[in-house]
């Protein structure tokens, strides 16, 4: 059994029971999960499943019968040879999300929070979504037996729409942005009582994404990396990632981590969290009107941008943008040296991991992860505009072969 201690206040510090609550009463701070670990050790988790349930025991779930799981994590790190070496880095690897069973890393902060809402008896769930996190919520609501309201802005892509459709889910296509969806499902979740994964559940939520630091901890052999790329919407998986690392230190799985270096990455379009740190500011400044094809990192006024911010400071870390067209060519990249199909935000990663590299913010013999997010099929349209499509030939061996070197 897992036992957690509290929430606590981000901010005040002030602690409360691990209930269905979010915001601390004192001053609206974020609340965050304390654990009283049991002893663990590399060997705990050795023979486990290979999924991120193997590492319950550092989980906000107190009952495995409430676990809700379609199977998500343990996906591959890959030693990046041939990325590295068109880049210039001797040691990159690459944390493939993307092949999660939704095909995002959404699938790991999405299953908690839909057990923990199994766990706390409610009725239905739902969440405000960019795009991937309406399939992975949809997804383990059907597995767990919930209802799905999902409410995302009308204009992201089709795949998305017509993966969240096919698990179920209420789909509420906002005309609007993100922050408009997730205005009203903040105000339906408390009304109603529903459990919106991100919102109101954001706590237990949260906690998924650091099995995103567990996993790569644990694949590099309980070696902690030199840097991270992280692309950033909200902010919530950088600032987990940042968690997980030192809850694993506290549990002296890991040696010291205050020597990584965190590196936020963020679309030019909706970057307010890069500009923020280029001034020098710990104030993040909403974009009104996001504009970039990386439609899962249009969030133009992210929860967790000041905490990013602090992990930056903390971390010795960076904040770069990249452009659409950067970030298109950087998919080709990525597809064309390791067989890697990613979605912009994943593209939005590499590409500033390649200005990191040509900056010399990156040293060519530290050790690098990148992490890829999301998965190519569910973003083709924008790729599309710069590849040819096949012209379509008449099945005839002589016209056909005259193609082939
Ligand atoms: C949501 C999302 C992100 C950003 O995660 P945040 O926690 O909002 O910062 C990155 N990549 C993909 C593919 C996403 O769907
Ligand atoms: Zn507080």
């Amino acid at each position: 059994m897992t036992t957690i201690k509290s929430l606590q206040c981000r901010e005040c510090k002030k602690e409360y029971a691990p209930t269905f609550k979010y915001i601390c009463d004192e001053c609206f701070g974020p609340l965050d999960v304390h654990y009283d670990f049991p002893s663990v050790n590399k060997n705990t988790f050795a023979n486990r499943e290979h999924t991120y349930w193997r590492y319950f025991e550092l989980l906000p779930i107190a009952e495995k019968s409430n676990i809700v799981s379609i199977g998500a994590g343990m996906t591959p790190l890959i030693k990046a040879e041939k990325l590295g070496e068109a880049l210039g880095l001797n040691n990159l690897y690459i944390k493939n999300d993307s092949v999660n069973p939704t095909f995002s890393f959404k699938d790991r902060p999405a299953g908690i929070a839909v057990s923990k809402a199994k766990e706390f008896g409610l009725s239905a769930v739902g969440c405000a979504s960019t795009g991937n996190l309406a399939s992975a919520t949809a997804a383990h609501a059907a597995k767990g037996g919930f209802p799905c309201y999902v409410f995302a802005p009308s204009d992201i892509e089709h795949a998305k729409i017509t993966q969240a459709l096919a698990y179920g889910a209420n789909f509420i296509a906002v005309d609007g942005t993100y922050d408009d969806a997730n205005r009203i499902a903040a105000q339906i979740g408390d009304s109603k009582g529903i459990g919106i994964v991100n919102i109101n559940m954001r706590s237990y939520y949260v906690e998924g994404s650091k099995t995103l630091a567990f996993e790569v901890a644990e694949q590099l052999d309980w070696q902690v990396p030199d840097n991270l790329v992280i692309p950033v919407g909200s902010g919530a998986m950088l600032n987990a990632i940042c968690k997980g690392f030192e809850e694993l230190e506290s549990l002296s799985l890991l040696g010291k981590v205050s020597n990584m270096h965190m590196i936020a990455a963020q679309p030019r379009g909706c970057a307010p969290i890069v500009d923020a740190f280029k001034k020098n500011s710990s104030d993040v400044i909403p974009v009104e009107s996001p504009d970039t094809i990386a439609k899962s990192l249009a969030i133009g006024d992210p929860g967790d941008g000041r905490y990013v911010l602090k992990r930056l400071k903390q971390y010795n870390g960076y904040a770069e943008e990249s452009s659409n067209r950067e970030i298109l060519d950087a998919i080709l990249l990525l597809a064309r040296t390791e067989g890697i199909f990613t979605e912009p935000a994943g593209g939005v990663s590499v590409a500033v991991l390649k200005k990191m590299v040509e900056e010399r913010k990156i040293d060519k013999n530290d050790s690098t992860v990148c992490y890829v997010t999301g998965n190519g099929l569910k973003a083709t349209e924008v790729l599309m505009e710069i590849l040819s499509k096949p012209q379509t030939m008449q099945a005839d061996i002589a016209k056909i072969s005259a193609m082939v070197r």
